[in-house]
């Protein structure tokens, strides 16, 4: 199955904002951040979240993600050598006033920065997709491209950070960077979102500071990490009345799949009580 165009410009290093890639938020009048001091510009002066997911998808602010990103989307994997890879930063996906918000690391070099959305086109992705479709946030039990008809019921799916990062492993100051536009996310949806899941340590630690950039009253000490981990939070001022739930969740990672530390079960168990927390 084509995942991009037909008749796209061989191993470009990225699709130019606006021209036809299925979901698309940006066009090519989008403004772009070229250092951290602009994504907090741009993130804070967005109109609204579908200007902010255009913005997102078009940053440039991490020099190193960026040649990364586009290196991999020129060289290409071979098994995917016949598509054009999406190559730009992965934006929020999903309802636009979600009442479960999930959030995941960043983006694979394969996956979404080939495809263009999150946890699109990768192994990840299908155990992912798969149980949000069991617990009926999903449409479809798969997400191959951007083009494939999946939607997500009352859910919306975003990243801490936005590029595919070699190894898999952001710098801290490349999560520095990308937090201004998850934490304006975050404060966009909080309005709607009851549950938020985390898929995975070091997801979690990114989620906590973009929290209290958008208003939330977190505990003190920080509660670890764990699956199946429930912490309560005030949403923030004039939101919710209800506190918002924090539900910790395996990534579903090929090393966590491949040795049954989180299982389709698992994943499954999770989501139902996120979609009947959040009702
Ligand atoms: S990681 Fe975030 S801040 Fe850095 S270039 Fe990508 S979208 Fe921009």
């Amino acid at each position: 199955m084509v995942a991009g165009r037909v008749n796209a410009p061989p191993n470009a290093p990225f699709v130019p904002p606006g021209t036809g890639w299925p979901g698309d938020p940006a066009g090519p009048d989008t403004p772009v951040a070229h250092a951290p001091d602009e994504v907090v510009e741009l993130a804070a002066t967005a109109p609204g979240l579908a200007g902010l997911c255009a913005r997102q998808s078009v940053c440039r602010a991490c020099s190193r993600l960026v040649e990364w990103r586009e290196q991999v989307a020129v060289e290409r994997r071979r098994a995917f050598a016949d598509q054009e890879y999406w190559g730009r930063p992965i934006a929020g996906w999903g309802a636009a006033d979600p009442g479960v918000l999930i959030v995941g690391l960043a983006p694979a070099a394969h996956g979404g920065n080939r495809t263009g959305r999150v946890f699109t086109g990768d192994r990840s992705g299908d155990w992912l997709f798969a149980a949000l479709h069991r617990a009926g946030l999903a449409a479809l039990p798969t997400s191959e491209h951007a083009g494939d008809g999946q939607r997500l019921f009352g859910a919306r799916l975003v990243a801490v950070v936005r590029c595919a990062p070699p190894d898999n492993k952001p710098t801290p100051a490349e999560r520095a960077a990308c937090l201004p536009w998850l934490a304006r996310e975050v404060a966009e949806v909080a309005a709607t979102v009851r549950v938020v899941v985390v898929l995975g340590g070091y997801a979690w630690q990114g989620i906590w500071p973009a929290l209290k950039q958008a208003g939330y009253e977190l505990p003190r000490p920080r509660p670890p990490f764990g699956h199946g981990v429930e912490v309560l939070l005030a949403p923030p001022p004039g939101t919710a009345p209800e506190p918002v739930l924090l539900l910790g969740c395996y990534h579903p990672s090929q090393q966590n799949t491949f040795t049954g530390r989180v299982t389709a079960d698992m994943l499954e168990a999770v989501f139902v009580r996120a979609r009947e927390y959040a009702r």
